[in-house]
């Protein structure tokens, strides 16, 4: 990290805290200028970092202190320059060269639909089927989900039609049972930062995939990934899904910039979310076809029979019949 001094430093204070940082193992290198002192201190253990700098900041002889490292490794390029490749299932991994579509309904309402749906875009190119069966609501008087009995639809038609299926989880207590019927759990932009969550899917044996938080930037969202990466589980797959931004014409504001900068810097592949991104079907298209142009892995659409009687997103649903 770099110490910015205060003009108003003195010598006694440079040693005070020169000092205190070679107590806590770091090399410390000093650079005087004609107005400021600058010190850089380089070498401690990663897990004290955060909290020393912290507690450096509380001198008030410091005007700043900025880190040099990110504040997460694992997911970071710089520290896995290849990119990761993330397997799903023989013949479906997100990162390599091929563009993978995710495609389905937002819940999974009953089986003779979520089936129809599943031929419709596995015909249209869709490789992983989509379906919510445990759902985040934000009325608790909406649709809730099929929970259990959804999710072994979802595996059903997943075997019946041979794609890989994706759904997410809400509660650590039933990330087991979802790990053992989908492909990918996917973690929603609601629960981004429920750490217990992404500590549990951190253990689980299955690819992850995590939406960004709709209010969280992308550090924040990288320090997430980091947290599954950090408890044992490096298949994450990122997912920009829109943002919470002043514009209402859009449900969300899907923030293109979020892929290539995803890239720059993680390995992690990433998938574009044009659906909850826009929030209306008549822009989930073009805007899909952007994520792809700006570097994303595979992109992620709601499909629907007939998005006008849909339990939810029928307005950011494609037609079936025209996948
Ligand atoms: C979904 O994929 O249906 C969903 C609820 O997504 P998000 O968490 O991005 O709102
Ligand atoms: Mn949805």
């Amino acid at each position: 990290m770099i110490i910015v001094l205060k003009s108003s430093a003195t010598d006694e204070d440079l040693k005070h805290l020169t000092e205190g940082l070679k107590e806590r193992g770091y090399g410390v290198h000093i650079s005087k200028g004609v107005e400021k002192t600058i010190v850089g201190a380089i070498g401690a253990p990663d897990s004290d970092k955060e909290l020393i700098a912290q507690q450096i900041e509380t001198y008030h002889f410091v005007e700043k202190v900025v880190p040099i490292l990110k504040p997460y490794k694992m997911v970071n390029i710089d520290f896995r320059p290849e990119r990761s490749i993330v397997k799903i299932k023989d013949g479906v991994e997100i990162g390599g060269t091929q563009i993978h579509v995710m495609a389905g309904p937002c819940c999974i309402e009953n089986e003779e639909m979520l089936l129809d749906i599943a031929i419709a875009v596995k015909k249209a190119g869709a490789t992983i089927l989509r379906g919510g069966a445990f759902k985040p609501s934000t009325s608790p008087y909406s649709f809730q989900g099929l929970e259990y009995d959804g999710l072994q639809m979802l595996a059903r038609v997943g075997k019946e039609t041979g794609m890989a299926v994706i759904t997410e989880a809400m509660a650590v207590n039933d990330v087991e049972v979802i790990a053992a019927y989908a492909d990918i759990i996917q973690i929603g932009t609601r629960s981004m930062q429920n750490y217990p969550l992404l500590k549990e899917v951190g253990q689980a044996k299955k690819p992850v995939m995590l939406k960004r938080g709709m209010w969280a930037t992308i550090e924040e969202w990288m320090q997430a990934a980091e947290y599954i990466a950090s408890h044992g589980n490096l298949e994450i797959i990122l997912c920009e899904r829109g943002i919470r931004t002043f514009e209402t014409y859009t449900r969300n504001t899907f923030d293109i910039n979020a892929i290539p900068a995803a890239k720059e810097l993680s390995h992690l592949p990433i998938i574009g979310d044009s659906a909850h991104g826009t929030g209306k079907w008549t822009l989930v298209r073009p805007v899909a076809k952007a994520a792809v142009a700006a570097g994303a892995d595979g992109i992620m659409v709601e499909v629907h029979p007939h998005p006008s009687h849909a339990y939810k997103d029928g307005f950011q649903s494609l037609r079936s019949d025209d996948a």
